[in-house]
């Protein structure tokens, strides 16, 4: 992401924006102001919050904000290259170069706000640390702080920014670690195996997704039910806690324990 910012960093503030749009209806996340109002105004240039890419006017009164999720690529076209015909979102620069976001894919999951600097900034405020380079010393501190489940805290953006349910899958049974185990009760050397994890899991997710594999491809874990464990072969289980479906091995990562459905059981409390 780092690498993205600079590249696009000077390019972007070359020219005015001549026309902002159009924009996939499932990648434009907000109405207000609209994306008209870019029109006429030059960026400042790029900058970066975790995983966001941030475009802030240099009137200093609108932003642009980016966040492209694992399969959406950002590019800078320069005047005459030619882009892809239906783009997730587009700007066209005044003298004709663009800035194209593209999704690879059927789900859209890239998104793009157009936000008042106030609102960038609660937007981005509640945001954790970056998942991935976290580290077992920041991340056994996070841990010590609340007793949660494990599933459920490091699906938490406000805690860690960058892990969703089915990356929460995947680390944890790389990690040989119980969903249900709560932060508090990780032992040093448990939290050392969940940061490393974390890295192992999350980089090789992008790689994958860099080549283009689809959700089959890149899960192990997470929707494969009853399929063998990579590591031990025992079929993969799932329960429903929250509001989500958790997937995990019941060999490695329970002790041959089977999970309750957490629903179910507050139901019959
Ligand atoms: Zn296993």
């Amino acid at each position: 992401m780092e690498a993205w910012r600079r590249a696009l960093d000077g390019p972007v503030s070359a020219f005015p924006i001549e026309k902002a749009g159009p924009a996939h209806i499932a990648t434009l996340k907000t109405i207000d102001p609209p994306l008209a109002a870019l029109e006429g105004r030059r960026l400042s240039g790029a900058q970066r919050r975790a995983k966001r890419l941030l475009f802030p006017t240099d009137d200093g009164e609108l932003v642009l904000l980016v966040h492209l999720m694992t399969a959406g690529r950002l590019r800078y076209l320069p005047a005459g290259e030619k882009g892809p015909k239906t783009p997730a979102f587009r700007l066209r620069f005044q003298g004709g170069a663009e800035l194209v976001l593209t999704e690879a894919g059927k789900k859209k999951r890239a998104g793009v706000w157009l936000l008042t600097p106030e609102e960038a900034e609660s937007e981005l405020a509640h945001l954790g640390p970056e998942a991935l380079g976290l580290g077992a010393q920041r991340l056994g501190e996070i841990l010590a702080t609340e007793s949660r489940r494990l599933h459920s805290l490091l699906r938490d953006q406000r805690v860690i920014a960058g892990i969703g349910r089915a990356w929460a899958n995947e680390i944890l049974h790389a990690a040989r670690l119980s969903p249900y185990a709560l932060s508090k009760d990780v032992t040093p050397e448990e939290v050392e195996r969940l940061a490393a994890a974390i890295d192992t899991e999350l980089e090789r997710g992008l790689e994958l997704r860099e080549r283009g594999a689809n959700d089959k491809r890149t899960y192990r874990v997470h929707t494969a039910l009853d399929e063998p464990c990579y590591v031990c072969g025992t079929p993969i289980a799932r329960v429903d806690f929250e509001e989500h479906t958790i997937y995990y091995c019941p060999d490695c990562q329970t002790a041959g324990r089977v999970l309750k459905d957490r629903r179910l059981s507050r139901l019959l409390r």
